[in-house]
């Protein structure tokens, strides 16, 4: 992959994001790793919305958080990205928004459960960043959310929103549609009262390893682009 068709991937993902209820007014970020620079992540600029990227106004990062390049401005919480690659050599995709759903569950303080395909993906677990309601604009709060973070896919950020970390940036954008979709049908699900038994945990993690195979995002991915760029009439 080259910078320019990472970039042109990030596009896409704001986008799809957009598209299907993720954006909140121009809040709300998503980041892809440099394919050729580790040290580096390319990063939706602010004061546009997520699906007003172009090639020029993203902006190039370092893991300190410092803006290398691009035409838009930089988000002042670029450090929920820099601080999660820094930890994370694994992640080459981090995506922070404030989905509706998300946010109702964490702030009820109960756990994700899996009451869906989307809550058994997160069965291996998911963070909870519970120190502040505040930006996240400093090198030790980001430090903070990739520590709740761990080796989990994504991590609550209480009466926030959500960080969710991908090997791809596609995976990165699928978990965090799952997510949100997970958190509102459990919600609908704990509004109507008592809620029955889950499956065993073992069948649950069988799901979770099915469905959690990188090939099934990418597909998935490439479908909500065509199908975003076709609801935005883009
Ligand atoms: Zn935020």
């Amino acid at each position: 992959m080259t910078a320019d068709e990472a970039k042109q991937k990030l596009i896409d993902a704001g986008i799809v994001l957009e598209a299907q209820g993720l954006g909140d007014f121009t809040r709300g970020h998503v980041t892809i790793r440099d394919p050729n620079d580790p040290g580096k992540f390319f990063m939706k600029p602010h004061s546009f919305g997520l699906d007003e990227m172009t090639m020029e106004n993203i902006v190039t990062c370092d893991l300190e958080g410092e803006k290398l390049a691009g035409g838009g401005p930089r988000h002042s919480e670029v450090y929920i990205h820099s601080e999660i690659f820094k930890v994370r050599p694994d992640i080459n995709s981090v995506i922070h928004a404030h989905p509706t759903h998300a946010l109702a569950l964490s702030a009820t303080g109960r756990p994700l459960r899996a009451f869906s395909q989307g809550g058994a993906v997160f069965a291996d677990g998911i963070g909870d960043y519970r120190d502040t309601i505040d930006l996240i604009r400093s090198k030790e709060m980001g430090a903070g959310v990739a520590k709740s973070l761990g080796s989990y896919k994504a991590t609550f950020l209480k009466n926030h929103g959500v960080a969710v970390a991908g090997r791809t940036l596609e995976e990165c954008v699928i978990l965090t549609l799952m997510l949100e979709n997970a958190c509102q049908i459990q919600l609908l699900a704990e509004a109507t009262g008592e809620t029955a038994p889950e499956f065993p945990r073992d069948d649950v993690m069988k799901l979770h390893d099915k469905i959690s195979r990188p090939e099934q995002h990418t597909i998935n991915f490439d479908y909500m682009v065509r199908k975003s760029r076709r609801q935005l009439g883009l």
